[in-house]
């Protein structure tokens, strides 16, 4: 029998953190330690996470719930706890900028998460990704899908309900699921740049599953509509929470029959097939850059699809 082993978390995952699902119903003790200083907040200000820089590291700041001003918070969530500290997410947006430069410039400032999550210790980034995926769903779920009658928060945040009472829908926080791929030919993998992405900047293939697909079928269909190349040998490789806004990444490995590629120009630009020699010294031109012009870089290490190309490199 084959041993399943749990693969490596990737950066935003934490298993270490405690969901502590069943204080979501705990109403009387949600009310308490909302407010207490032993609990923790971690405010949002449009999808951005409070942290403080200094000259070569930047660290989450959360601030003792004991002083954090609830009344400017549009959304609450109950994160969890670690190390017996119970963490809130709260939506600030609220508040225009001269606010928050008064009311949070002694902590930190608010940054992209996407641009800080590489940089902060990983524990805090998944802590700040977390709570920018819960925030951003509640902002979008304010109505019912059903009816159009307002919805409100209920469980500590981790479930919606239409208040109109002949409706009464649910609404559940969602990820969607994106199938993330290397593929193989023989020794080369296949590498290209999407329409969206910066110049001179190439990555693996990735797509959104839709529905009445299995993660397979989607694999395989990216891949042909994209590059023109059928796959077979499809298996999973590991996954990565990718809150911006709401993606769950699933990644996975896949060998091309037939390496002659069909590019559609609508979502490829240009791609190839890269010998590992070829992706080291493409990795070596360090971190991804908006300048144009500059050598050709493959993500950053924060990535699921860095990962998937690292762990195939490595396998020489
Ligand atoms: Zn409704």
């Amino acid at each position: 029998m084959p041993v399943f082993r749990q693969p490596r978390p990737n950066p935003l995952s934490n298993p270490e953190f405690d969901r502590a699902s069943h204080r979501r119903l705990d109403e009387p003790w949600l009310e308490v330690t909302r407010i207490s200083a032993e609990a923790h907040v971690v405010p949002v200000w449009r999808a951005k996470g409070l942290v403080v820089a200094g000259q070569d590291f930047r660290r989450a700041v959360t601030i003792s719930a004991d002083r954090f001003e609830w009344a400017s918070a549009l959304d609450t969530v109950f994160l969890g706890q670690a190390g017996g500290r119970p963490y809130f997410a709260a939506d600030i947006s609220g508040l225009a900028p001269d606010d928050i430069a008064q009311r949070y410039g002694s902590h930190g400032v608010f940054e992209d998460m996407r641009m800080v999550g590489a940089v902060l210790p990983n524990h805090e980034a998944a802590l700040l990704a977390y709570a920018k995926g819960m925030l951003w769903w509640h902002e979008r779920h304010r109505f019912c899908g059903v009816c159009g009658s307002p919805t409100r928060s209920v469980d500590g945040g981790h479930r919606r309900l239409c208040t109109n009472e002949s409706c009464k829908a649910e609404q559940f926080p969602r990820s969607d699921p994106a199938v993330i791929m290397l593929i193989e030919h023989e020794d080369k993998c296949l590498l290209a740049r999407g329409a969206r992405f910066p110049a001179n900047f190439i990555s693996v293939l990735a797509g959104f599953v839709e529905p009445g697909e299995s993660l397979e079928d989607t694999v395989a269909r990216e891949v042909f509509e994209e590059c023109g190349v059928r796959v077979h040998d499809i298996a999973y490789a590991s996954s990565q929470p990718w809150p911006f806004p709401s993606s769950l990444m699933l990644g996975f490995r896949a060998k091309a029959a037939d390496p002659t590629l069909k590019l559609d120009p609508a979502e490829i630009l240009e791609a190839d097939w890269y010998t590992r020699a070829q992706v080291r010294a493409i990795a070596a031109n360090g971190p991804m850059s908006m300048e144009p012009g500059g050598p050709v870089r493959i993500p950053p290490p924060f990535s699921i699809s860095r990962r998937l190309i690292d762990d195939w490199v490595s396998e020489e």
